[in-house]
């Protein structure tokens, strides 16, 4: 059984009348109930406000994928639970980045770069074309699907060339943007989805669960998560594999953990 935790900062919901008709429960449990309907995934929530952001290390030993909505409280999330959330991906968790989660602190971590995008909040038709009919996170979908009313994010993407590209989107005012990658970050499976802007109802969208429920089955690692991803250890003259004599000038004492 693949475990999904989705988390979500809910905050929109909380705020503002449109998104919390759209999402009772909060953008989280509309996507945990998507999820539960597929063979072989259970998944529960965790949002910003719970203690740690409901991302204990114990609430992360046990997640095989996140999945990750954030948009206005990004500024919000401790940085160490952002490190928290970064060692478990290196470790082997899947990543799953939703929509303006592009600008969240985990994703620019992970990625390195600033992340941005063009923008435009005008209700936009949104076209998704596959670009990768082979690829186990477009399983099941047509060629291309439209989502009525959407957000536009355009080209440049400030991230880095993706492992794969396996959406491109297109939008009425005629912008396009890559709106599926895969990365590999550590032993972990990242992947950044575009839709979901909160204020149309993107997430209950067929489609668009299949594209989650793809990609949480594509994200998962069945191997024992690498718990020890950030040790540098000094290995001792006296314990290298073939017999060593030192020599040359030194810097470190034997033993030393070194610098970070
Ligand atoms: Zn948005």
């Amino acid at each position: 059984m693949i475990r999904a935790t989705v988390w979500n900062e809910n905050v929109h919901e909380q705020t503002n009348e449109i998104v919390a008709q759209i999402y009772p429960d909060g953008i989280h449990a509309c996507i945990a109930e998507a999820l539960n309907q597929a063979v072989g995934v259970t998944a529960t929530t965790a949002t910003l406000h719970e203690p740690e952001h409901g991302l204990t290390a114990a609430r992360l030993a046990e997640t095989d994928v996140l999945l990750w909505w954030g948009h206005c409280a990004h500024g919000d999330v401790d940085d160490a639970v952002v490190e928290r959330v970064a060692e478990a991906v290196w470790g082997g968790m899947g990543l799953i980045l939703l929509h303006s989660s592009h600008f969240s602190k985990i994703f620019k971590r992970l990625m390195g770069t600033p992340c941005t995008v063009t923008w435009r909040e005008a209700g936009e038709r949104e076209r998704l074309w596959v670009t990768a009919r082979h690829h186990p996170i477009t399983a099941g979908l047509p060629d291309h699907f439209e989502l009525e009313h959407e957000e536009m994010y355009g080209e440049p993407f400030g991230v880095p060339e993706p492992l794969e590209t396996v959406f491109i989107s297109w939008f009425q005012g005629g912008e396009v943007f890559r709106s599926g990658l895969t990365y590999k970050r550590g032993a972990g499976n990242v992947f950044y989805f575009r839709p979901g802007h909160e204020t149309y109802p993107t997430f209950h969208d067929a489609n668009v669960q299949q594209v989650l429920i793809n990609a949480t089955r594509w994200a998962s690692n069945a191997a024992a998560r690498i718990t020890n991803v950030t040790e540098a250890p000094n290995t001792p003259v006296d314990r290298a594999l073939e017999p060593l004599a030192e020599r040359g000038a030194k810097l470190h004492r034997a033993g030393d953990d070194g610098f970070r």
